[in-house]
């Protein structure tokens, strides 16, 4: 009898090596053609792998560093999180090194909880904006009992990851306790309280605005030339006609822009307006609501692909 069980065991711990080597052979597929044989790892991988997750409406996007390092910008309204990291993340992988929360909103922190809860979150990102109590009791267990550290960005900020550069444009000042924007009067709302930042590598250059709006999208042209002039934008807000203003995007003038939205969202995301205005500066346009996972690498040149694309 115990014979038998010690041969089921180690018939499943068989089992379980097969299972990780083929999804690790999945992943080298994706990433590079298949020439990688450790891609879950990334080690020395020479790219940038950035997947615009399909989660409904809401935002979540996986980033996965030269080395292997991965951070995770924003986390979906609830638990589905989960699923969808399982489409980029080996399941043997219980850590996640950095993890972004852009604004206070549902659809990007909801899921976060659930990320605290399934994973080991190496480092916590946030402006300290206060809005809902919840995800900071999350926060601080997670610091507590795993040991995360918290970066609170309060100021303009470059940082470098694994050969990359990360440029914190927004907030470039505390908003803990006031997240209207400089040189407004009326509040300017929580989307306008979004962390602003760009992602370099080799040269290839991809700005995040979570859901920033006109007022923010305002702030950036009036504070930052340079560093707006990208190849890669992440639609504002799930391309909200209050967002993506022409002269943003004339500033931008982004080769590829992706918009993450749920399917036949209530909202009408991504907007008419907004997709002819991307068309009108020439950017190629992809969408998480009809395109499913969208994924850019960032290598010598920029490899754009959508996977599970739907009916
Ligand atoms: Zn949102």
């Amino acid at each position: 009898m115990k014979k038998a069980i010690l041969f089921i065991f180690c018939l499943l711990i068989i089992i379980l090596l097969i299972l990780s080597y083929i999804q690790m052979g999945e992943v080298g597929a994706e990433v590079d053609g298949g020439d990688t044989e450790h891609a879950g790892q990334m080690e020395g991988s020479g790219q940038v792998k950035i997947t615009f997750l399909d989660i409904g409406q809401g935002d979540a996007t996986f980033i996965e560093f030269p080395d292997g390092q991965q951070m995770l910008v924003d986390c979906a309204i609830d638990a589905r999180i989960l699923e969808a990291l399982g489409r980029v993340m080996p399941f043997f992988d219980n850590t996640i090194d950095y993890m972004l929360v852009t604004h206070p909103d549902k659809d990007h922190y909801g899921g976060c909880i659930d990320v605290l809860d399934r994973f080991e979150v190496e480092n916590i990102i946030y402006t300290g904006v206060k809005k809902d109590q919840s995800f900071y009791e999350a926060f601080d267990n997670a610091m507590d009992g795993e040991g995360a550290e918290y970066h609170h960005i309060a100021g303009e900020d470059v940082w470098n990851i694994a050969s990359t550069t990360i440029h914190f444009l927004y907030p470039d000042h505390d908003v803990s306790e006031n997240h209207i924007l400089p040189g407004f009067e009326k509040d300017t709302g929580y989307n306008n309280a979004s962390i602003a930042f760009t992602l370099e590598y080799n040269g290839n250059t991809a700005l995040f605005t979570g859901d920033a709006e006109e007022e923010e999208e305002e702030y950036l042209l009036s504070t930052y030339d340079g560093p707006l002039d990208v190849d890669i934008l992440k639609g504002g807000h799930h391309g909200s006609s209050g967002a993506s203003i022409p002269e943003f995007l004339e500033a931008v003038s982004p080769e590829h822009v992706i918009f993450s939205a749920g399917r036949e969202n209530s909202y009408g995301h991504p907007s008419r307006r907004v997709l002819k205005r991307v068309e009108r500066v020439g950017g190629a346009i992809w969408r998480t609501d009809t395109q499913g996972d969208v994924i850019v690498t960032l290598g010598e040149d920029i490899y754009v692909e959508a996977v599970g694309v739907r009916p």
